[in-house]
């Protein structure tokens, strides 16, 4: 089994779920007592988000390539960032390091594909659902990508930073994201994907007919394949 490191805290709220779906994960394929062997780096998500509002990404990445150093320095066989948003400095970090960098929309990227989907909705940050650094790679696979509207988008994020990163998951906003994924799925969205860690806390599978693409389950699901990958 390979060692596992996760650059988690962004926020540890799904942090919680990366450690809690792996270990589930390891147990489920090798039984008894067996667990991950993993190396958790947890940085503090109020110096990351102070980063990501004032645009200081160069300095977002620095905290994170340190990270990813150590984990390295610690066993890590290959390495997460347990954040969609933050893989806008993936190509940083994986320049910091010797070991893979496992990202995350490539994992959720062969999930659609095995999945059938071709047209997809995307929730998460407004870094994330706006910004290029994420869609361009699932675009360049070929998928269609729709997004929501401009209010939609803010209370999206709202949602993330002001409720589920502090641990706040309300029903109102439940029913929010849900309105918006049923709208998004008029527009043609055949499967949404949750691109944001922390929203499968609040919107599961049960709550809608649309196939749910968890990108924190994807993510943890690919990491544990790699782990237990047999080499010949
Ligand atoms: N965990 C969230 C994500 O997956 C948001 C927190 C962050 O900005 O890193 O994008």
């Amino acid at each position: 089994m390979k060692t596992i490191g996760l650059i988690g805290g962004m926020s540890w709220e799904s942090t919680v779920t990366y450690y809690q779906e792996i270990n589930r994960l390891v147990k489920a394929r090798l039984g008894g007592l067996h667990s991950a062997k993993l190396v958790l780096s947890s940085v503090d998500f109020h110096e990351i988000e102070a980063c990501q509002s004032r645009g200081d990404w160069d300095k977002s990445a620095d905290i994170l390539i340190q990270a990813a150093q150590g984990l390295e320095r610690a066993g890590a066989q290959l390495v997460l960032i347990c954040t969609n948003t933050m893989h806008k400095v993936a190509p940083q970090v994986q320049a910091g390091i010797s070991v893979p960098l496992l990202h995350i929309s490539d994992a959720t990227a062969d999930a659609l594909t095995a999945a059938h989907i071709s047209t997809v909705a995307l929730l998460g940050t407004k870094y994330t659902m706006c910004e290029d650094f994420y869609k361009a790679r699932l675009l360049e696979r070929g998928f269609q990508v729709l997004i929501p509207d401009t209010p939609d988008v803010e209370l999206v994020n709202h949602i993330i930073f002001d409720e589920l990163c502090l641990g706040k998951r309300k029903d109102t906003s439940k029913r929010e994201l849900l309105r918006i994924v049923d709208s998004l799925a008029g527009q043609g969205a055949q499967g949404v994907i949750l691109g944001c860690t922390e929203i499968g806390l609040l919107v599961k599978q049960e709550d809608t007919p649309l196939p749910v693409f968890d990108t924190t389950l994807i993510h943890a699901h690919r990491a544990v394949e790699l782990a237990l990958e047999e080499k010949h």
